[in-house]
């Protein structure tokens, strides 16, 4: 049987992934070690960051050799609220979702840069899952001659395996792919929700199911990547008159950190997860590599891990997406603040073409009654 999708070419095009950076305030402990900061944003979207080896009174500092900078869309410190963030990032994705496009955010950095406080947030301060999820049900109550439906899975991948947030007892999930190639997670519940207060608490207690355990970097690192997606299909409320529906996605992402396995001293079986983040983080950053390479894209291999094969219409595909990096400012946290950006550095050349996802209903049903009556045709002849 037909599917009942069909791709128009109305609006998008080729698109850059926007690039934001974040830079944390200053935590009391790193004050504590005794680091200084070493990353702060400046004008026109730029970050500059400081090599902590460079002996402050060294005449050579002079010339500031060691000092690099690197510039983004978008660029936060600890200055900036959750609402600057949102509003600079996210926002503006809102009505291409309810418009029928894909979009994806998905929050990069090492262990305690801040993914999770900018994608989840606290009940006071609260993230990018929830206001966007605000700003959805809000466009849905003002666009009365619309009708909208939302629903929204949230999942976590860890040690390769996919398991579901809301429904933790359902065992580890299973990838599939459609006859588009669009890839789906079998069996992962999808829920509807009404207000911005049942999404916190729904997203608060999926995060504690995610799977947690303590290592040298931080008490409570998080190994996992959670995905939280939402889907809004929407026609127009006319009766009697055959309509589209439109689909639109929005994946909100955030991954586990992307510090390498050696940084944490871990052994055994946190060894193993390790392997399986930079699994999942290392095929990422092939695919970054050759998505965003100078002579056009070369072979990208998605398969590689769960992680790409679900991002994959999000990196080079019917896709806008944004890149949020996050880094610690503190000194101590050179290095990995020096991958992060050169990786956020990186994703800037990365191209997606965007499509509408539309569902011609008008031409499907006519392509349904012409079956039928031919099946009619033939049943009477029998
Ligand atoms: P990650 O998810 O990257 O491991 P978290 O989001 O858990 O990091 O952040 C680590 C700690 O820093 C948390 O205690 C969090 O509340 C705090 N934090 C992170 N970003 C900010 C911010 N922009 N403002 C204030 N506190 C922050
Ligand atoms: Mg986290």
């Amino acid at each position: 049987m037909a599917e009942l999708k069909s791709q128009s070419k109305v609006g998008g095009g080729e698109q850059s992934l926007t690039v934001a950076l974040r830079i944390r305030p200053m935590a009391e402990d790193e004050i504590i070690q005794g680091s200084h900061p070493a990353a702060y944003k400046v004008e026109n979207n730029m970050v500059v960051l400081l090599d902590p080896s460079d002996d402050p009174d060294d005449i050579l500092r002079a010339n500031r050799s060691r000092e690099k900078q690197y510039v983004f869309d978008c660029t936060f410190d600890g200055a900036c609220t959750q609402r600057d963030v949102y509003q600079n990032t996210t926002k503006i994705l809102i009505p291409n979702v309810t418009s029928g496009y894909n979009a994806t955010v998905f929050a990069y950095g090492p262990t305690g840069a801040g993914k999770t406080y900018t994608m989840l947030g606290t009940d006071e301060e609260p993230g990018i899952m929830v206001q966007a999820l605000n700003d959805l049900f809000l466009e849905m109550r003002q666009n009365t001659d619309k009708a909208f439906k939302v629903t929204m899975s949230y999942l976590e991948i860890y040690n390769e395996m996919i398991r579901d947030l809301l429904n933790p007892d359902s065992g580890f999930l299973e990838l599939r792919e459609d006859a588009k190639g669009s890839v789906q997670v079998a069996g992962i519940s999808e829920v509807t929700a009404r207000s911005t207060e049942e999404v916190m608490e729904m997203l608060v207690k999926g995060n504690l199911e995610r799977t947690q355990e303590p290592t040298a970097a931080n008490a409570t690192s998080s190994r996992s990547h959670a995905i939280l997606q939402v889907t809004v299909k929407q026609r127009n409320r006319v009766r009697n008159v055959m309509q589209e529906v439109r689909t639109g996605r929005l994946f909100l992402v955030d991954l586990a950190g992307s510090e390498r396995a050696a940084n944490t001293h871990n052994r055994g079986k946190r060894m193993v997860e390790g392997a399986h983040i930079n699994r999942s983080l290392l095929a990422l950053g092939n695919c970054i590599n050759a998505l965003s390479d100078k002579n056009g894209p070369k072979y990208i291999n998605y398969r590689d891990s769960k992680l790409t094969r679900l991002l994959k219409d999000a990196l080079g595909g019917n896709c806008k997406t944004v890149m949020i990096a996050h880094i610690s400012p503190a000194s101590l946290q050179f290095e990995e603040s020096r991958n992060t950006l050169v990786y956020a550095d990186r994703a800037k050349h990365i191209k997606t073409k965007v499509r509408r996802n539309v569902t011609d209903v008008a031409y499907h049903i006519a392509q349904y009654s012409n079956i039928i009556s031919e099946l009619r045709d033939e049943i009477m002849r029998l």
